[in-house]
């Protein structure tokens, strides 16, 4: 989709934050673990080239789920490391090859197939994943992991590390994190030749569990200054949100009591009231579900009212304000502010999808 530049309304996106958030995340891990920036999905509707750019120096390396996002960093001339979290098809391997990114392989089937299609895997450079629990991809006995690097090394392929990923590292209840933890403990300590790097830590690993990290760390949403748990957990350290959505007032008026609002007319001025109009819609990821929510214009609440259509929102004001008026709908305005995790609350969903719906209509700002 093409963004929209010629409206009012865009991302803005600090990248010093990113940098400073890696800071501070870094600076409670133990030294020399290695960190490499999640920037998969657009950097969470960051924007992956400028994020990856911002941060390249400060990394060890970047983290993405598909060729073709790896692909695109490359083409932006990221040098470092880049490792593919997603299942790749043998078919689609020679782009790892081209490119020089490092695939992750999750069974033996996998390459049994790439055999049976005779793909060649010299040169390439893999990460193992082990599921330890996850019920993803992934292998689940250590024998299977010990014949996969051995068959791997035959096929001149260098196994660089090993991995997991924890389903509940976010959550207070710790038992399901304990049990991965020591299956996947135990697999890598029991391995003939283990793979130099072993990591196992996401944000909320990294932030709960700083004590549990091998020796590299995978950070993505706390990267963007977000908690990874919602409110769940409390954030041991101050992180920053990178990105504040804004948009503009582009019509306001004064409607009697009993107006009919949006489609399905689902709202109805109770009394003479201000209602302005915002270009933006569930078509740039602010969804329907938003109706009833609020979005900030000179620093106080004002509720969506009526239904969210594709490109436009309509809100209760408390008085006229003029056209081109400034409406915060994730960020701060005067002393109050809205989180992406406000919004994921509203929505009942986590405020990584908050992040990653807004769609590529909207323009992204640094
Ligand atoms: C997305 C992802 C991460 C990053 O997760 P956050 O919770 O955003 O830190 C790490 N590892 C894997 C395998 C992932 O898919």
């Amino acid at each position: 989709m093409i963004s929209s530049l010629h409206r009012p309304t865009k991302a803005i996106i600090d990248l010093k934050a990113i940098s400073k958030n890696i800071q501070t995340v870094a600076n409670h891990l133990p030294d020399q673990v290695k960190v490499w920036a999640v920037v998969k999905a657009n950097a969470y509707g960051h924007g992956a080239v400028a994020v990856a750019h911002q941060v390249e120096s400060q990394v060890d390396g970047f983290c993405v789920s598909n060729v073709d996002e790896a692909i695109e960093l490359r083409q932006a001339r990221v040098k470092k490391p880049i490792l593919v979290l997603g299942v790749v098809l043998p078919e689609e391997v020679y782009l790892a090859k081209d490119y020089g990114l490092t695939l992750t392989i999750a069974s033996l089937e996998w390459l049994h197939l790439a055999k049976q299609l005779g793909t060649n895997l010299s040169g390439i450079t893999c990460h193992i994943k082990i599921d330890s629990g996850m019920g993803r991809i992934g292998v689940r006995k250590q024998t299977d992991a010990e014949t996969l690097i051995a068959e791997l090394k035959e096929q001149g392929v260098f196994v660089e590390g090993i991995f997991t990923h924890f389903a509940t590292a976010d959550e207070a209840d710790q038992r399901q994190f304990e049990q991965q933890l020591d299956f996947f403990n135990n697999l890598v300590t029991s391995l003939d030749h283990c793979p130099p790097v072993v990591h196992a830590s996401n944000s909320a690993t990294s932030i709960w569990h700083a004590d549990t990290v091998f020796n590299a760390v995978r950070l993505g949403l706390v990267i963007y200054g977000l908690n990874p748990s919602g409110r769940t957990l409390e954030m041991p350290y101050h992180i920053e949100p990178a990105l504040r959505l804004e948009s503009a007032l582009v019509q306001v008026k004064e409607v009697p009591a009993g107006t009919a609002v949006g489609y399905g007319g689902t709202y109805h001025s109770e009394q003479i009231e201000w209602i302005g109009t915002l270009p933006i819609g569930y078509a740039d990821g602010w969804t329907r579900d938003m109706q009833g929510f609020d979005v900030l214009v000179d620093g106080q609440f004002c509720q969506v009212v009526g239904r969210v259509s594709m490109d436009q929102t309509t809100i209760r004001l408390p008085k006229e304000y003029p056209l081109g008026t400034k409406v915060i709908l994730i960020g701060k305005s005067g002393n109050q502010s809205i989180s992406a995790t406000d919004v994921a609350e509203k929505r009942g969903t986590i405020n990584y999808e908050v992040l990653c719906l807004l769609s590529d209509r909207v323009p992204r700002e640094y």
